[in-house]
């Protein structure tokens, strides 16, 4: 009778919460859960893994306690157990022998213009180039691991191909995967759902080459960071090769001390911004593979405007591809003018992002005032928008925490600590709010 009823608000409490969050996030995080047993006292619920329970108490632990048997505190009283990894194995284990990839059916995803030959070389790049050849040439005999770092823009991930393809044309037996780093943390999201993830494991384990971009992504994910570093290790002491790239070197991501260590290992190669000669060449090798004759002098008046990106620098051809279309006529340095005026960089300082401007990107994609996120009010809303904003001040602008907190209509420092440390723990579990927050990072930075 007792189990009757409180399967019932199990029930109940899914059909609730079904109406406040997407399908799609119903379907990975809350259908997986099982309702083992129930007594007036408490409430048992089997979880496929650790994320999907972290998942549950973080975003609904006020409305579990109105619907499920509570404890003296007030909470919700639930176990939780981790459906177990012998089930698991179980389940698991007869799809392996089937459907384990062999080397020659192993699917690469490189893009098929980032090349070796496609690359120009420069001062700049000239050091980190050459390690990448090396290592395509000896994968897991020369620099192990190869780290490449460098801003936006500048050819990492053209790099990064280019070894997979240098590996593959000479070797097509070699495995190998190109991955980045947001892919491998969805494949570990899948795989946990799929109860698959030994599988997974499995695959990435048994690479000769794995090569990963934007390493950065990893940051403030920790139980992704300590999956990855398994794998790292794994890979590392076998002496196959991994190649990883990010916008910035080890020392200045923030990810664990042993992470860093790793990465650390082998060959930190930095990839710097590309002088005007060898922008003036990149512009030339482009343009002439899309059929456009850029004259000299007008490559050199590009490649003086556009200096600190290489993607800027294809944008500004792909203009003038389509413009020289249209117009017919030589591209004269005026024309040339006009159409890219919009693209040339000054050498002004960047601009300077401020309270004010997080709070207003805060308000417009939590649908919330500014006003309200300057004051008190304790709406479960508008509390994480301001949390969010917090941690956007925090992480964003360079100024001391006393002085972000003022801008916060005299918060004390500590509450912008604690607003920083939940939204940082929340993003690495809850998909949607991590989406908002990235929504609003890219609003302030551009
Ligand atoms: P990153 O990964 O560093 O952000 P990408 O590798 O995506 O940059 O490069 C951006 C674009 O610029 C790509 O289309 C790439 O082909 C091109 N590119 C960058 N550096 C070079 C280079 N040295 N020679 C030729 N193309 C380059
Ligand atoms: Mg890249």
């Amino acid at each position: 009778m007792q189990d009757c009823e409180t399967k019932t608000s199990w029930t109940q409490f899914l059909e609730f919460v079904q109406t406040r969050c997407s399908s799609a996030e119903y379907e990975n995080w809350l259908a997986p859960i099982r309702l083992v047993q129930s007594t007036p006292d408490e409430t048992v619920l089997e979880v496929p893994n650790i994320f999907v329970q972290e998942y549950l108490l973080d975003n609904f632990k006020e409305i579990l306690a109105d619907f499920l048997p509570t404890r003296n505190s007030g909470e919700a009283a639930i176990t939780f157990v981790i459906a177990s990894a012998q089930k698991k194995v179980e389940t698991a284990a007869p799809v392996i022998e089937i459907s384990e990839p062999e080397s020659s059916v192993f699917e690469v995803k490189l893009n098929q213009h980032y090349t070796f030959d496609n690359f120009i070389e420069g001062p700049s790049n000239q050091f980190v180039k050459s390690a990448a050849v090396g290592v395509a040439s000896r994968p897991g005999k020369t620099y192990n691991p190869l780290f490449i770092h460098g801003g936006v823009g500048l050819g990492k991930t053209h790099l990064l191909h280019g070894i997979g393809h240098y590996i593959r044309e000479h070797n097509r037996k070699v495995k190998i995967q190109a991955i980045t780093t947001e892919a491998f943390i969805n494949d570990i999201v899948d795989n946990l759902r799929n109860k698959s993830i030994d599988k997974m494991k499995r695959y990435y384990r048994n690479l000769d080459v794995l090569l990963v971009d934007d390493i950065q992504f990893l940051q403030n994910r920790l139980n992704f960071e300590e999956e990855f570093c398994n794998t790292f290790e794994t890979l590392i002491n076998q002496n196959k090769q991994i190649v990883i790239t990010s916008d910035k070197p080890p020392s200045q991501l923030k990810l664990s001390e042993r992470m860093i260590a790793r990465m650390e290992w082998g060959l930190v190669a930095h990839m710097g911004i590309p002088d005007l000669e060898t922008r003036v060449a990149i512009i030339k090798h482009k343009s002439e593979g899309r059929g456009l004759n850029i004259p000299s002098q007008i490559a050199f008046f590009i490649a003086e405007h556009i200096y600190n990106n290489v993607r800027q620098l294809e944008g500004a051809i792909n203009r003038l591809c389509a413009h020289s279309r249209l117009l017919a006529t030589e591209l004269s340095q005026d024309i040339v003018e006009r159409i890219l005026s919009e693209m040339f960089q000054s050498s002004a300082p960047q601009r300077k992002i401020s309270v004010e401007g997080i709070l207003k990107s805060v308000a417009a994609v939590f649908e919330v005032r500014v006003s309200e996120l300057k004051g008190e009010s304790r709406l479960k809303e508008i509390a994480l928008a301001r949390q969010v904003a917090m941690y956007l001040a925090k992480e964003m602008i360079d100024d001391s925490l006393m002085k972000i907190a003022v801008s916060f209509g005299g918060k004390t420092h500590s509450t912008l600590l604690h607003a920083w440390k939940k939204i940082s723990d929340q993003i690495q579990i809850n998909e949607m709010l991590r989406r908002q927050v990235q929504m609003v990072r890219r609003n302030i930075e551009s």
